[in-house]
């Protein structure tokens, strides 16, 4: 990518297999997820860290092909995902958890490619049972729902959980999550096309909202008038009041793009 703007931008082109340099290795991509964050870079809207010409695309999953002179926690032939974006490990934030704030994170960039040097530490060893396609996806999506609903929220057995955007990236794995700790859980939506999926997935009520209107009266039916619990907003300001007036008294909230 040369520029900003529509799809139109995104060019095929044949460039030089990039170098690792010491702590840094070369992957052969997998597969490479396409996500929102790639659309706000490409159409100019997110430009930090952005410097073109550019190869886009974070969620990446694939194999190891060679590895800096540094390089020990991996080897030719293992298969990895990675992490949204690099971190120092050492900083405050990083010791504590809170790798999103370290002051020296970097953004990973370039899966849309057949090679792409990152980072050694932003790698994750891949088990074989996943393929490239669910573990590129890990990091980006069900790492940030991990965090929200384990880690900011402390979602435990009993508690009512609100997910707004349930059927994006962020709200499936929202969704299994929750239930995985034991909630009861209600999704949000636009599209009544999309119930059904979302009980698929495990949800046990969907509210469709998310439109401006205000759901909060069906969440409070829902919840015998007591409201949720826990409020996981993966859409911002389009829901924030009604998602506010669904809480219960001291309940939790967590945005989870800033998570
Ligand atoms: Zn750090």
């Amino acid at each position: 990518m040369r520029g900003f703007g529509g799809p139109e931008v995104l060019r095929i082109e044949e460039v030089p297999t990039p170098e690792p340099g010491a702590e840094e290795v070369l992957l052969r991509v997998g597969a490479c997820g396409v996500s929102y964050h790639d659309v706000v870079e490409r159409n100019g809207t997110y430009r930090a860290d952005m410097k073109l010409p550019v190869v886009l695309g974070y969620e990446i999953a694939g194999t190891v092909e060679r590895v800096g002179a540094r390089v020990t926690s991996v080897k030719p032939g293992d298969r990895v995902c990675c992490k949204v974006f690099h971190s120092c490990g050492r900083c405050r934030f990083c010791r504590n958890g809170m790798e999103t704030a370290c002051p020296e994170r970097r953004a990973v960039h370039g899966g849309y490619a057949e090679y792409v040097v990152v980072p050694d530490e932003v790698l994750v060893e891949l088990p074989d049972a996943l393929d490239f396609a669910t573990g590129c996806m890990l990091g980006p999506t069900v790492g940030v729902a991990l965090n929200a609903v384990r880690d900011t929220a402390h979602v435990q057995l009993g508690d009512t959980v609100l997910i707004s955007g349930a059927s994006g990236g962020l709200g499936l794995p929202s969704i299994e999550l929750a239930k995985a700790a034991g909630a009861t859980v209600i999704a949000l939506t636009r599209s009544t096309a999309k119930v059904q999926a979302l009980r698929k997935a495990g949800a046990d009520h969907v509210v469709v909202g998310g439109d401006g209107r205000d759901f909060s009266s069906e969440v409070m039916v829902l919840t015998d008038g007591a409201g949720v619990d826990v409020v996981i907003d993966n859409v911002g300001s389009m829901v924030f009041t009604a998602c506010f007036k669904s809480w219960r008294w001291a309940g939790a909230t967590c945005l989870s793009a800033s998570c």
